[in-house]
């Protein structure tokens, strides 16, 4: 444990509730590893203290903060400033410091992209598919838009979400190649090698034996499957990706990148692969995963 004095630097989460958090584990693990004088904690905040607490938190000089649910979209109009993504996306998840007041970045989409890049899995010319249109869903498909997918195709239960999603990508994007399809309608998709990102909340601890889809012919066109639910490590949705002899990851390595993201742009600094590996370890550590 670091020694805390006069010139530590606060960061921290704020969100309802956030007693499952693993960001402190990941962040003091950093600062300790990277001797920054800096702690992490996490606070509940309930939505009627909300602006309160952006206020209060930049007046006792807090560093930078992450944002969690439910609060990702309604702490935007408390921001001096926002980052470009984050403002397509519509929803941030990292509060940097600045001169007049805080900065909105979203280090999910960035941190979902690090996972992949490490992982060899492109978005650049590839077939996307994205299985969900809810918030993740929706930063997903601006990510691929952003990173150039060759097509996107988003594919829900409501068709209706898939369709506003698809119309605020195209807006942000007008030459992206994007639609919309019932999820029931899986067996029209057109193309044959997807790289498909699971992004709705099936098969979740502790509905661990739920699957979005469950035929297996739907798996042949899977060429690399990404499920962005990361309890228990390896879902259902994974287990029939590899079944088919595609490669499959979970969410972890998101949920890291996202975090690692944010400690880089609050210290101005490129964290090391060394201290990245150790913050894996400390987060499956406090989740209790053993891979
Ligand atoms: P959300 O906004 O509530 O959206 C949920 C999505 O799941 C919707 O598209 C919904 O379809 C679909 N869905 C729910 N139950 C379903 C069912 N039984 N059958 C078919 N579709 C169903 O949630 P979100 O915030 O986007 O989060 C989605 C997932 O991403 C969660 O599992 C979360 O754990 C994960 N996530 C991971 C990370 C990470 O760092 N790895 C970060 C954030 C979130 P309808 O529109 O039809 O209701």
């Amino acid at each position: 444990m670091r020694n805390i004095d006069g010139k530590t630097r606060l960061c921290g989460l704020i969100g309802n509730p956030v007693a499952h958090t693993m960001s402190p584990a990941i962040h003091n693990t950093l600062a300790e590893e990277l001797d920054h004088n800096l702690v992490y904690s996490a606070f509940p905040v309930q939505e009627s203290l909300l602006e309160d607490a952006i206020k209060g938190a930049w007046a006792l000089n807090a560093l930078g903060l992450n944002v969690t649910v439910p609060y990702k979209s309604a702490v935007l109009p408390y921001l001096t400033e926002m980052d470009p993504l984050a403002e397509k996306i519509g929803a941030v998840n990292t509060l940097v410091r600045k001169e007049t007041g805080f900065k909105g970045y979203n280090t999910d989409m960035p941190g979902l992209y690090r996972a992949m890049q490490e992982d060899g899995v492109e978005l650049s010319g590839e077939d996307v598919l994205i299985l969900g249109a809810g918030g993740v869903a929706r930063a997903v498909a601006m990510m691929a838009a952003t990173y150039g997918a060759a097509t996107i195709t988003v594919l829900n239960r409501t068709v209706e979400k898939a369709e506003v999603v698809c119309k605020e990508v195209q807006n942000a994007f007008p030459k992206a190649e994007i639609q919309a399809m019932a999820l029931e309608d899986y067996r029209k998709l057109p193309g044959y090698a997807y790289v498909t990102i699971q992004a709705t909340n099936v098969g979740m601890h502790p509905d661990v034996e739920g699957v979005v889809i469950a035929d297996t012919d739907f798996y042949q066109k899977v060429k690399a499957g990404y499920d962005l639910v990361f309890n228990p490590a390896v879902t259902r949705f994974m287990q029939c990706v590899r079944k088919a002899g595609a490669p499959a990851f979970n969410g972890l390595k998101m949920l890291l990148y996202q975090g690692i993201i944010a400690y880089e742009l609050w210290n101005d600094c490129q964290v090391p692969a060394g201290a990245v590996a150790l913050a894996y370890e400390k987060m499956k550590e406090a989740m209790g995963i053993h891979e």
